[in-house]
């Protein structure tokens, strides 16, 4: 496919567009991710929280796509945190798989103070196989410097809000100089604010001849953003994976980042418990 691979810190690849399902229900699920599957997407990005992983466990089953040719990432629910292990096994169960390829702890809840032990946990499981790689979600530098001060670990990703008008510059500096890749969450805003009425986007899509979305998840893959749109349509399923035959120009690249303005869409790190 076209798809490019990045190499994480691990030496691991990962496709860097894939397929997020928040917000898919259970009983939607298989069907949903049995259309990503067949449109060509390859990488899987689900969660405990999200209600759903039996239903991407049975698209996956029913694919008939050899397990090595995809790339599954499901997360540490914060409740969980002090027992990683038994979470991930009941992950692992619902998902049918006998490892996943990332598993993340998504979110820091630092007032629950079990992150650090949650991760020492999931370095035990990742020696046994049950793990390929480790990372974080939505940890700010002050999370991460601990982690690193407190590991022998670093996190392959941290997968974050990112979308033009709230890009996290601190974050994103400090975890790309530790080789932490940004994974974006949101990458199209959540559908939350008129992004596609954006000037720079509108002008981008009409120059190439793409839709404002194409030129949004464009303009995260030049920016080195690991992306996973969700859409339960197949029609936009299409549309998210035909950005590999444009570039944009450095001016229109510019002229979309300068749409930073401290719009965050959900929620903080530090208020979620
Ligand atoms: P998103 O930015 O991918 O937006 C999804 C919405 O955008 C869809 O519901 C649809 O309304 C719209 N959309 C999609 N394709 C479109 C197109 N081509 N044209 C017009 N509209 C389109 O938001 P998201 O789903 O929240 O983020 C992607 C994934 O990130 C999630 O599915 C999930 O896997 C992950 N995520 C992680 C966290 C975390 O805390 N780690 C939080 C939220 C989401």
């Amino acid at each position: 496919s076209d798809i490019p691979v990045m190499k994480l810190n691990d030496g691991y690849e990962i496709p860097q567009l894939g397929f997020g399902v928040f917000l898919v229900e259970e009983d939607e699920a298989q069907r949903v991710v049995m259309d990503a599957l067949e449109t060509g997407y390859r990488h899987i990005d689900t969660a405990k929280i999200y209600g759903n992983e039996e239903g991407v466990g049975r698209a996956i089953a029913e694919s008939g796509i050899a397990r090595k040719d995809l790339y599954i990432t499901t997360k540490l629910w914060n409740d969980d945190q002090p027992k990683a292990r038994q979470a991930l096994e009941q992950s692992l169960e619902r998902l049918g798989l006998d490892y996943v390829d990332l598993y993340l702890i998504h979110w820091p809840c630092a007032r629950q103070d079990a992150y650090l032990d949650a991760w020492h946990e999931m370095e035990k499981c990742r020696e046994e196989g049950l793990i390929r790689s480790i990372g974080v979600c939505n940890f700010l530098p002050k999370h991460l410097e601990r982690l690193l001060g407190e590991s022998e670990t670093v996190p392959v990703v941290n997968q974050i809000e990112l979308h033009p008008t709230y890009q996290q510059s601190s974050v994103t500096q400090y975890s790309r100089s530790h080789d932490i890749a940004i994974e974006a969450w949101g990458p199209l805003g959540q559908g939350k604010y008129d992004l596609f009425g954006e000037k720079p986007i509108k002008e981008a899509a009409e120059a190439h001849g793409k839709t404002p979305a194409q030129v949004v998840l464009r303009w995260h893959l030049q920016m080195k953003n690991i992306i996973f749109p969700k859409s339960v349509h197949v029609e936009r399923m299409r549309e998210n994976m035909e950005i590999f035959d444009f570039t944009l120009t450095s001016d229109e690249m510019s002229a979309i980042t300068a749409l930073e303005r401290g719009n965050r869409v959900s929620s903080h790190p530090d208020e979620v418990e």
